[in-house]
């Protein structure tokens, strides 16, 4: 274990894999190659903030060129050290291969609060972190490709696209320099609240099978279910969003930074938001009583845990205490290796974070190919396909002799929008990839939690990729 300040989170994730590699019967080299990361770029510059200078600490990490580009988001915080990123950007290699997505990892940091900097301080730093990557051809559509993380969001991404833009003036495919974007900037529907939505897709999924339901005491379906969210930002406010109006599920327990609430009744996350926004904390939210410590949001007693904030929550310290029946892993890493061991003995299942979260970057790649197909999705065909389902229809009418009403046509009838391929997408995307993680828990003797199954699954695709380059026999 590693003595740095980030609690051994490389050590966590390499140590999650080597459990996994036993399983997969590869030469001991190309599991070497696999595991390590490609490049490391370590970076540091100034930038004048009020009346002085800052020397800012950066990094972008590229942990596998078996596919190009490569893919991860941008992390903006305090606590971004080189071996935070390099385990980020070891897990994005492996998020994309388990969601079919054909890139390889990569991972940004920038080691600062944003909340400390106001708007103008964080375009220029943002403007400069971009120009040190343009340097040094670690960005670009066909080279690395960011989007955002922990700490930043489309209105980052939009400098990032601006500033590659200006030094690449003239190429064609420069949109497709980063993901996340606006979407009057060249981005896509339905990206924001792609993480969210992608891991109540996979939760949905996860809760069908009854045997697996059984196994841990619970009836299928989301509908009724308690759910706990540590971290109200991008990803467990849209998980919360979506698994209450789209799943049916119950909101118990939220925790920020400020504190952590509970409320048995349930708790409507959108005016939770709302209520945050106007009084700067969630505590106080009508209907709901403070907990002790926000850290007690992990240990309440509900069917499904979100960790949605940072890793390293869930430490051997604390794991024997958490109650929750699913622990779906929204954040990164938010369980350490050791922990793990402890959850599973317990009988919980824990959904890993490089399968759970993988929405966002399975929106991110229809970004980028909408950006280099030049053409927003459903374009070409929404209008046909309206006019064929109408002739349908008449049809239907003229042989039955019955008509339906405007309305019914109206839903029967429609096109799809760009939102509705993008969802369309994601959901099939989360399913299929269920379906081959869950294939190997099955199937595979020996393997008995979903994480190595993850692993596995991931391990077979990045190798014969390797191989298929003819590097490896
Ligand atoms: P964010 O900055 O939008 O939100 C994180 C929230 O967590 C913030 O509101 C912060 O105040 C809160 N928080 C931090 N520490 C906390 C603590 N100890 N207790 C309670 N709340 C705390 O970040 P995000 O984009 O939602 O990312 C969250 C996690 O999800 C990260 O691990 C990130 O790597 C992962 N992730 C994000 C994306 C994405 O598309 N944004 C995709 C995949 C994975």
């Amino acid at each position: 274990m590693s003595n740095n300040s980030n609690g051994g989170f490389l050590d966590s994730v390499n140590k999650n894999f080597d459990k996994a590699a036993r399983f997969t019967g590869l030469p001991k080299g190309l599991l070497e190659q696999i595991r390590v990361c490609n490049s490391v770029y370590k970076m540091q510059f100034p930038v004048k903030v009020g009346n002085e200078y800052q020397v800012i600490e950066a990094y972008r990490v590229q942990h596998s060129h078996h596919r190009l580009p490569t893919k991860g988001g941008i992390r903006y915080s305090s606590k971004v050290n080189q071996e935070e990123v390099m385990a980020l950007a070891t897990l994005m290699t492996y998020k994309c291969a388990i969601v079919d997505v054909p890139f390889g990892g990569a991972k940004g940091g920038v080691k600062i609060s944003p909340r400390n900097y106001t708007t103008a301080q964080l375009q220029k730093i943002t403007r400069r972190y971009t120009t040190e990557l343009i340097r040094k051809n670690f960005i670009g559509p066909g080279m690395d490709v960011p989007a955002p993380d922990y700490g930043t969001g489309s209105r980052e991404m939009a400098w990032i696209l601006d500033t590659y833009a200006t030094f690449k003036g003239g190429e064609i495919d420069a949109s497709g320099c980063v993901t996340g974007k606006p979407v009057n900037q060249s981005g896509i529907n339905g990206r924001t609240e792609a993480t969210g939505r992608g891991v109540f897709y996979a939760l949905k999924e996860a809760v069908s099978y009854k045997d697996d339901m059984k196994k841990i005491g619970l009836e299928p379906g989301l509908e009724g279910k308690t759910m706990a969210i540590q971290g109200l930002g991008n990803v467990g406010y849209h998980t919360g969003v979506i698994s209450q109006d789209e799943g049916g599920v119950k909101i118990v327990s939220v925790a920020e930074y400020e504190g952590a609430i509970y409320g048995k009744d349930g708790i409507d996350i959108k005016k939770l938001h709302k209520f945050r926004k106007e009084t700067g904390s969630i505590v106080g939210f009508p209907g709901t009583k403070k907990l002790k410590s926000r850290k007690d949001v992990l240990e309440l007693d509900c069917d499904i845990l979100v960790p949605a904030a940072l890793e390293n929550q869930i430490r051997v310290s604390n794991a024997p205490k958490v109650k929750a029946k699913i622990i779906a892993e929204a954040a990164n890493g938010p369980i350490t290796a050791d922990a793990e061991e402890i959850l599973l003995k317990k009988g919980i299942m824990v959904i890993p974070d490089m399968y759970i979260n993988a929405g966002g970057v399975t929106v991110s790649y229809f970004e980028w190919l909408k950006n280099l197909s030049h053409m927003r999705f459903g374009r070409m065909e929404k209008r046909f396909n309206q006019k064929t389902y109408n002739n349908l229809v008449s049809l239907v009418e003229r042989e039955t002799g019955r008509s339906i009403n405007v309305r019914e046509r109206e839903v029967i009838t429609r096109g799809a929008d760009e939102i509705d391929l993008v969802r369309s997408g994601l959901e099939e995307t989360m399913i299929n990839a269920y379906q081959q993680i869950r294939e190997v828990l099955k199937r595979k003797k020996g393997v008995d939690d979903l994480r190595t199954a993850a692993f596995v699954s991931a391990l077979r695709k990045v190798s014969s990729d390797y191989m298929a380059l003819g590097i490896f026999p």
